[in-house]
């Protein structure tokens, strides 16, 4: 059996349904990211990297598990509708992820900071903070690698819209050449109604879009100042940003 996902319009807790249409309209596809938040140091640890993870990843966020098995409606309909699941549980015991995977929900990745990253149990509320963040960095740096790269409608984008008298070939040169890279890609760019090769071949036009997208909040904020510093430069005007 399991908690089935219920068609939105199915939902009856209306704070339930609007998050989900909002927040699927803003990002495309979402992340849960969820801990045991468990007694020990490491079960305290465990929260508070989820914590770091979604301020860090904005289309990552904590939810309800706990609402799983009372089968409380908003929360856990909210939660199934996270396109992936990421589970951090404090130790091998893993209580979050067999909980969720025993109501039937698929854990993309679980970890133990036990057994996955060394760090013994203790009883204790107290945790190495610097630990906490080494661990929250390989976390993230996983969930770029196997969900966000792998899943280009999990990463999240802002649109451009640009206009100018002339818009110069080697502004899109400029911009495919400095800011594609590792964490961002530029993708989409339209000018007026014709493609980019056509434009390269034949005219000049007054107005283009185009949609940086990246893995990383920070990767996307960096190139996003760099990019309004270019279309300065080049004399264009910014007409609207979207995000
Ligand atoms: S996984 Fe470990 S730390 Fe977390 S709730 Fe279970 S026993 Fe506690």
């Amino acid at each position: 059996m399991g908690l089935k996902k219920k068609p939105v319009e199915e939902i009856k807790t209306e704070a339930a349904r609007n998050a989900i249409i909002k927040l699927h309209k803003k990002f495309g596809k979402t992340i849960s990211v969820n801990s045991c938040f468990g007694s020990s140091n490491i079960g305290q640890m465990s929260g508070f990297i989820s914590r770091e993870i979604v301020k860090e990843i904005p289309n990552a966020f904590m939810r309800c598990p706990i609402a799983i098995h009372p089968e409380v409606e908003g929360p856990v309909q909210v939660l199934l509708h996270d396109d992936y699941q990421v589970v951090i549980d404090g130790c091998k015991a893993r209580c979050l992820a067999k909980s969720m995977e025993k109501a039937g929900i698929k854990v993309d990745l679980s970890y133990a900071i036990d057994e996955d990253f060394g760090v013994p149990k203790e009883s204790t509320i107290e945790f190495d903070a610097d630990k906490m963040k080494e661990i929250t960095n390989k976390i993230i740096d996983d969930i770029k690698e196997k969900i966000i790269k792998m899943d280009k409608e999990a990463a999240i984008s802002v649109e451009y819209e640009i206009k100018g008298d002339i818009i110069e070939k080697n502004f899109f040169m400029k911009l495919i050449q400095e800011f594609k890279n590792e964490n961002v890609d530029i993708v989409d760019i339209h000018i007026q109604n014709t493609s980019l090769m056509g434009f390269w071949a034949t005219q000049q036009p007054t107005v283009a879009t185009f949609r940086i997208v990246s893995t990383m909040l920070k990767d996307l904020k960096d190139q996003e100042d760099k990019i309004e510093k270019l279309i300065e430069e080049n004399g264009l005007i910014l007409v609207e940003k979207k995000k």
